[in-house]
């Protein structure tokens, strides 16, 4: 496997740190919980999309784009890394925000995220819920494109098989630092939207005959379609690395029971993976994924999913700078207002 003929800019800090959790794994009694800190990518706070963008930016870049497009939600931790991308090439940067909560929390609607993209120098466009977010960016790209402008438009949370080949090369970092330190894993969890970050992990573990299971936590779409999102897309960046074929529908495993009400609107066991994190091993979850992530696999581990002397690993994708658009959801003392 050879991702360096892909083009790529390389901006973000790796690799990133693989760490144990020691207070959270005591805590929850069971197995060895270490956490691959994906949240410290470097750019804008960090998180999982920027190693995405280190292959689409580049793409953009070749492809002599002056406007950088895309689209998420209002917190979307996807826009907020394309904007800081973008202003680090110089290039301009226009987002379409949906309203997918109807929050009308002033911060949940300007601060965090959105704050940080108005930073570095990126316009936003708000939509209310309900469209075809991708076919809308065509729209307004177009418009630009008739001013004579190159436009890349980057589909949500930058999951197509370029943006994948991101989460190969994490599959590929990962397993040289079990390698190196002599240690052996047995499980992978993340949370799961997109499914960028899945596809590309499950195609850089089949492709190196890994043998880890893979578990993405969903926080949006139910467990059918989200494994068929993660499925699609896996087979794709496997054709696209020249591997076709080498992801079976059975390698990619969804659990989707973390969702509560929908998706970006916090649930009691996601504040409680929050609160655990942050008092246990000072480490900051978002209510919209790393938390729903992490609620996942604390309730499995509970419910006695893992065997105690499995090594399981939480790849943590960032988010916190969405805990400023959600300071609604706690009290005064950290606590979770609904609890
Ligand atoms: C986008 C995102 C995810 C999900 O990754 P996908 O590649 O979209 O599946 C998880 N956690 C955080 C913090 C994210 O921003």
């Amino acid at each position: 496997m050879h991702l360096a003929k892909f083009p790529r800019r390389f901006i973000a800090h790796l690799p990133t740190p693989l760490e144990r959790l020691d207070r959270l794994s005591k805590e929850l009694g069971g197995p060895e919980i270490w956490i691959k800190r994906d949240d410290c990518t470097g750019l804008s706070t960090g998180g999982n999309k920027t190693r995405k963008l280190e292959f689409l930016m580049a793409e953009a870049e070749l492809e002599g784009a002056e406007i950088i497009m895309t689209q998420g939600a209002t917190q979307s931790n996807h826009a907020r890394q394309t904007a800081a991308f973008a202003s680090k090439l110089g290039l301009q940067c226009h987002i379409l925000l949906e309203d997918r909560t109807g929050s009308n929390n002033p911060n949940y609607n300007n601060s965090g995220n959105v704050l940080l993209e108005h930073l570095h120098g990126a316009t936003t466009q708000k939509y209310a819920s309900g469209l075809d977010m991708n076919a809308e960016m065509e729209k307004v790209a177009d418009k630009f494109r008739a001013d004579g402008k190159k436009v890349y438009t980057i589909p949500g949370g930058g999951s197509n098989p370029t943006g994948a080949l991101g989460y190969v090369n994490c599959a590929f970092e990962l397993l040289a630092q079990c390698n190196d330190s002599g240690m052996k894993i047995d499980h992978i969890v993340h949370a799961t939207g997109s499914a960028g970050t899945q596809a590309g992990l499950i195609t850089g573990l089949k492709a190196m005959n890994a043998q880890i299971p893979l578990l993405g936590i969903g926080v949006r779409a139910p467990k059918e379609a989200q494994e068929t999102n993660v499925y699609n897309l896996a087979c794709a960046t496997a054709e696209k690395l020249g591997c076709p074929g080498i992801v079976n529908r059975e390698d990619v495993v969804a659990n989707t029971d973390y969702v509560g009400e929908g998706y970006g609107i916090p649930t009691a066991s996601g504040i409680e993976a929050i609160q655990m994190f942050a008092e246990l091993e000072s480490i900051l979850l978002d209510p919209v994924y790393s938390a729903k992530g992490a609620a996942g696999l604390i309730d499995l581990i509970r419910k006695g999913h893992f065997s105690k002397d499995d090594r399981i690993v939480f790849l943590h994708t960032g988010g916190s700078a969405a805990l400023f658009g959600y300071d609604s959801t706690f009290d005064h003392s950290g606590r979770w207002i609904n609890a």
